[in-house]
């Protein structure tokens, strides 16, 4: 079977927020009279600008952030402030329009059982926020451990979202890990993740599905802490590169 790439379509902008330091929201709405479109938690969108020299089309992927049920009529991205095109977007207004094409890839959340146990570093947070809301919404039992970290408490988005989230489903529990700030505050973890932290918080290393997101090196560490702890990685572990 040939692959049909998704449609493009065009997007006008409906909200633009700030949402942790050097992070902020968008969210869209398509222009034609047509549905949103259809995807799975966890899926990205290419997002396209014009060049302002009328030269090539100025394109990125995104995660979409938020969950299905709730994009019946918009999708969510998040993004982290950057280079050039993140600055552009961060400057688009209600009513822009933008071109966006999706949705692509295959790190979506599948059905199953096991424990999900999610790592998540610094705006690697956006496919898991999808994930995270949609089993809450749907009734799927699985528990889920949410390791988010960032470097100080105001680079991380949706905090009091997770926390309320957190307080009514109890089988969700995000860990904050804060590496670059100490304070005497139990609701954050104050150093990088570790075999103990990870103990701590999910003893039962072996009947847990793994997902990641973060940069390289952050993946990196999460990956040999799960090898030392003799998860099969190669079948339990899924990870997301933004680069
Ligand atoms: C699957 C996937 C999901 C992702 N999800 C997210 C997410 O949820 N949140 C997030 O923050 N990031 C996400 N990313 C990363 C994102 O795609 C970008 O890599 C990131 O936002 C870089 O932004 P930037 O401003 O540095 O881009 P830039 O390096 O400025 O540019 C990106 C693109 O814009 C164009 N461009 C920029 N400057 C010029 C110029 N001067 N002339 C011509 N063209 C130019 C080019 O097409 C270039 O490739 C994801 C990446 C992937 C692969």
């Amino acid at each position: 079977m040939v692959f049909q790439p998704p449609q493009k379509r065009n997007f006008r902008v409906v909200s633009n927020k700030q949402i942790a330091a050097g992070q902020f929201e968008l969210s869209f709405s398509p222009i034609d009279d047509k549905p949103m479109f259809n995807f799975i938690p966890g899926q990205w969108v290419m997002i396209e600008l014009p060049d302002p020299h009328g030269g090539k089309i100025w394109k990125s992927a995104y995660s979409i952030s938020n969950a299905p049920h709730t994009a019946k009529e918009q999708f969510e991205i998040a993004i982290k402030i950057d280079g050039d095109f993140t600055k552009r977007l961060e400057r688009l207004v209600v009513g822009d329009v933008i071109t966006a094409q999706g949705p692509y890839g295959v790190f979506t959340l599948k059905p199953g059982t096991s424990p999900l146990v999610i790592f998540a570093g610094g705006v690697g947070y956006t496919p898991f926020r999808s994930m995270i809301q949609s089993i809450i919404a749907s009734n799927d039992p699985r528990e889920i451990k949410f390791f988010y970290s960032n470097r100080t408490q105001v680079e991380i988005a949706y905090e009091h979202e997770f926390r309320e989230l957190s307080k009514k489903q109890l089988r969700f529990k995000p860990i904050f890990i804060l590496t670059q700030e100490t304070r005497s505050d139990r609701n954050f973890e104050y150093r990088r993740l570790d075999r103990e932290m990870l103990l701590k918080y999910v003893p039962d290393l072996q009947i847990a599905e793994f997902l990641m997101c973060g940069s390289r090196s952050f993946m990196e560490s999460v990956r040999t802490i799960l090898e030392q702890e003799g998860v099969d990685v190669k079948t339990r572990l899924r990870k997301e590169l933004f680069d």
